[in-house]
């Protein structure tokens, strides 16, 4: 049985994205400090932070609207990559902060979050 995303945007909330280099070469997306311009050797640009999305004010990804991916077919590897209910080992850190969100969530019955 394949188990579908829930679609709570809660990763799209936590977790900075990082591009490969492919991806930040392209310029195709909205990045840290985009307005300095790209950078031209990708190991500097992983290096200061510059090949990682950039992030709303709230921390969010500035592509997410409402609870899904505006960019779902273009969507960076690092997004399609994971996914909460994984049980790779890679992604256990990441699934653990997922949950602690969740629980934390429900506790305070902060149902607004989701709107
Ligand atoms: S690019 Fe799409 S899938 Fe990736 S973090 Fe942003 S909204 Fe989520």
């Amino acid at each position: 049985m394949k188990i579908k995303c829930s679609q709570c945007g809660l990763c799209c909330r936590l977790f900075l994205v990082t591009l490969n280099e492919e991806e930040y070469r392209s310029g195709k997306y909205r990045t840290q400090f985009e307005e300095f311009g790209l950078i031209k050797d990708f190991h500097k640009a992983v290096a200061c932070g510059a090949s990682t999305l950039k992030e709303k004010e709230d921390g969010s990804c500035p592509y997410l609207k409402g609870n899904k991916c505006s960019i779902h077919q273009i969507r960076p590897q690092a997004c399609w990559e994971f996914f909460c209910a994984s049980k790779s080992k890679k992604f256990r850190k990441m699934i653990e902060q997922i949950k602690k969100k969740r629980d934390k969530l429900s506790a305070s019955e902060a149902g607004t979050f989701f709107s």
